[in-house]
């Protein structure tokens, strides 16, 4: 999509990152406490917004919240921050010398809106043409995932999946579309239930119109098997 765009949002709330990619913007010393000391500073911080709501944090049910919502932001929800648990980039040789592209449909995204704190939810569907290297299927997954667990814009998801294949891979020939739901437009604010969003970054080759026709065609497949 629009690197100038997502720069801009960034520029915008003060945290420009100048870069020629859409890096989360983090701060420099997001990883100088431990995971086990951030999940205790969550802890608090949740309790303080769930007494100030006036909930009775002594009752059986509530009292375990603070501390499993801050377990479930550090260890699973915006556990992709953490660099140390980016998918290590194996790649293996091209043996077969498939050399038509390959298109990885309908990956599960499971993400969290940035601006709202409320989930995302939808299918990726990525694709890259090898220059000698391929990438085990469920490696493609795993990126997504990894990419998708942090707080997100979409536009940004999109070109971090695609950015870090095309590292991995060598190439420039890697795409990626995503259609989501966002729980923050469809839940609330507008309430718009039916609508979804859809982003889409074409890198090298996916450029052409021919390779993005049969590309997104392939999206199209029915696979009810
Ligand atoms: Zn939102």
């Amino acid at each position: 999509m629009k690197i100038d765009k997502i720069l801009n949002e960034i520029d915008e709330i003060g945290e420009a990152h100048a870069s020629s990619s859409a890096d989360t913007p983090l701060r420099d010393d997001a990883f100088e406490i431990s995971d086990l000391e951030k999940i205790e500073l969550i802890k608090q911080d949740v309790n303080n917004i769930m007494n100030t709501l006036g909930l009775d944090l002594n009752d059986d049910s509530l009292k375990g919240t603070p501390q499993r919502v801050a377990k479930m932001f550090v260890n699973e929800i915006f556990s992709g921050l953490d660099p140390k648990r980016k998918p290590k980039a194996s790649t293996f040789d091209n043996k077969y010398k498939y050399g038509e592209m390959l298109v990885e449909k309908n990956i599960t995204v499971y993400s969290t809106c940035e601006h709202h704190l409320l989930p995302i939810v939808g299918k990726a569907h990525v694709a890259y043409i090898s220059k000698g290297s391929v990438v085990g299927l469920s490696k493609m997954n795993r990126i997504v995932d990894y990419f998708a667990k942090r707080p997100q814009v979409q536009e940004r998801l999109t070109m971090q999946i695609v950015q870090e294949l095309q590292h991995v891979l060598g190439t420039k020939d890697v795409a990626c579309v995503i259609d989501a739901k966002h729980l923050c437009v469809n839940s609330r604010g507008i309430r718009d239930i039916e609508s979804s969003t859809v982003t889409s970054e074409f890198g090298g080759a996916f450029k052409e119109k021919e390779v993005k026709r049969e590309f997104l065609d392939y999206i199209k497949l029915d696979t009810s098997f």
